[in-house]
């Protein structure tokens, strides 16, 4: 292991301001980063998207899109809306990617939203194609099921990336969503050129809070490795990318935890 292909998620070090963020990752050698909207607030996205660029960061993708099912047209049509500005706010960063956590409505059934969510990744389609952006549909664990996402396993994910047969449209393995799939290894080999994105972090073990404390690679129960290796044996050669969101880690120094991110990473 090496730190070519290490990427680090703003969200992970989310006391820092991007511009802070940009500095200390390029000092600490990090060769990606995955920007998430809400550290692009306030600024001029094209300078921010330079800035990072200057620091010698390589901007992985725009986190995150998605959140198409509602309960009525008018909200489902808000949402595609937004998708649309991300688009061009990924176009203006420069990111090649957006990461969609699809969403879901509690009080219609999964699968209405699931009907939702093709529906609204298909609306967007052309204009990621026209924008040269991919869209990544990432599942998320089944207790997010209830506002977060539809989308739960990675089979799901799978027949919906196959269903809207694009080349702009794939999918994003994190392994804190997923590592728990008894189908994860063969849905993994499935993916072929549709695997866009890998996420990691760990599953402390008792988890404390159902958001908040993802732990470090190498504190938790996921086989991140084993993970790794099916994700490289489909061919994908991207970023292994650090997303962790954790209030303990927050609290702290935030480049002593960055130096912590680099050592857990090179011990995977
Ligand atoms: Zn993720």
């Amino acid at each position: 292991m090496n730190l070519s292909r290490l990427c680090v998620h703003t969200i992970t070090t989310k006391p820092l301001s991007i511009e802070d963020a940009a500095k200390l990752y390029s000092r600490e050698n990090i060769a990606g980063i995955t920007v998430w909207r809400d550290a692009l607030e306030g600024r001029d996205i094209r300078a921010t998207g330079d800035m990072i660029r200057a620091e010698g960061l390589e901007i992985v993708s725009l986190c995150r899109g998605g959140f198409f099912p509602q309960l009525t047209a008018g909200a489902r049509k808000d949402a595609i809306d937004d998708n649309l500005k991300a688009i061009e706010e990924a176009a203006a960063l420069g990111a090649p990617m957006i990461v969609l956590v699809c969403g879901a409505a509690p009080g219609q059934f999964l699968e209405t939203s699931r009907e939702q969510i093709r529906e609204g990744i298909a609306a967007i389609e052309p204009y990621a194609k026209a924008a040269g952006i991919k869209l990544a549909i990432e599942p998320l664990h089944p207790m997010y099921a209830d506002t977060r996402s539809a989308i739960n396993t990675l089979a799901q994910a799978n027949d919906l990336a196959e269903a809207l047969h694009s080349p702009w449209v794939g999918v994003a393995v994190d392994v804190y969503h997923l590592w728990w799939d008894p189908t994860l290894e063969q849905e993994i080999k499935r993916c072929g050129s549709n695997l866009f994105a890998f996420h990691i972090c760990d599953w402390r073990v008792p988890t404390r809070d159902i958001l908040l404390d993802r732990g470090l690679m190498g504190e938790g129960c996921i086989p991140i490795a084993e993970i790794r290796g099916w994700v490289q044996e489909t061919g994908f050669n991207g970023f292994d990318e650090v997303e962790i969101f954790s209030t303990e880690y927050w609290s702290g120094d935030q480049a002593l935890f960055l130096q912590k991110i680099k050592q857990a990473y090179l011990n995977l």
